[in-house]
């Protein structure tokens, strides 16, 4: 046996592999649970840069901040900005969403139908009470249904096919109204009293006489 000291470099690890020092990075990944070391690492790189160029790094969070401004704007446009919903009807028994689209467009030069959804009344191969939803709700654009830019901008138009100056709706027809009405005030947070025929914003008979809005309003209020 030799019980002379041994050298220095030799007394540490002697029987193993060398010990070796691991780089800092990887030194401190092994506080993290192994999912989460590439997700660790990409953290580093990237504060490592933010040090390395903080002009970059003010004038990127300035952006980021701008693009996350935008989107919550964007956001709150198309699915927060709905105060009313706005009930017409088309003063004529015949029609659907393709018709008023190319009347409204055709006739009268807008870009689109004047409203967001129409509630059809079994004419022109529709089904009674079968609903369409126009482009224009699809891209939550304003509508062009009244002449009160509030009520255009922040209201949702639906209309229903048929003359209620003439006669009522068909059963059918009124209930996938009211299905309608509260499924739109339910998802979009407007209380029934906010649901308004259009001559009660206008100077004007539509929806007609014959759609009684205080009895739509109260089976949407029974529905909430
Ligand atoms: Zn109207």
């Amino acid at each position: 046996m030799d019980y002379a000291p041994r050298p220095k470099h030799l007394r540490k690890n002697s029987g193993g592999a060398p010990a070796r020092k691991a780089p800092r990075g990887q030194a401190q990944n092994r506080e993290w649970p192994p999912a989460l070391r590439g997700f660790a690492d990409r953290v580093g790189t990237v504060w490592n840069f933010l040090r390395a160029y903080p002009r970059l790094s003010t004038a990127g969070g300035l952006l980021l901040a701008i693009v996350l401004i935008a989107a919550a704007g964007d956001y709150w446009w198309k699915e927060m900005r709905w105060r009313y919903i706005l009930i017409h009807h088309t003063a004529s028994d015949i029609g659907n969403l393709d018709y008023y689209k190319k009347f409204h467009v055709e006739q009268r030069g807008w870009s689109d139908i004047a409203y967001h959804f129409i509630v059809n009344n079994g004419s022109m191969n529709t089904t009674i009470g079968q609903i369409e939803e126009s482009d224009l709700w699809k891209s939550r654009k304003a509508n062009l249904s009244t002449r009160n830019w509030y009520a255009n901008y922040f209201g949702i138009a639906v209309v229903l096919v048929g003359n209620f100056e003439r006669h009522k709706p068909a059963p059918l027809q009124q209930e996938a109204l009211i299905t309608l009405l509260t499924n739109l005030a339910t998802r979009y947070d407007i209380p029934p009293e906010r649901i308004v025929g259009h001559r009660e914003v206008q100077n004007t008979a539509c929806p007609g006489k014959h759609l009684n809005m205080n009895e739509i309003r109260a089976a949407v209020k029974k529905n909430l």
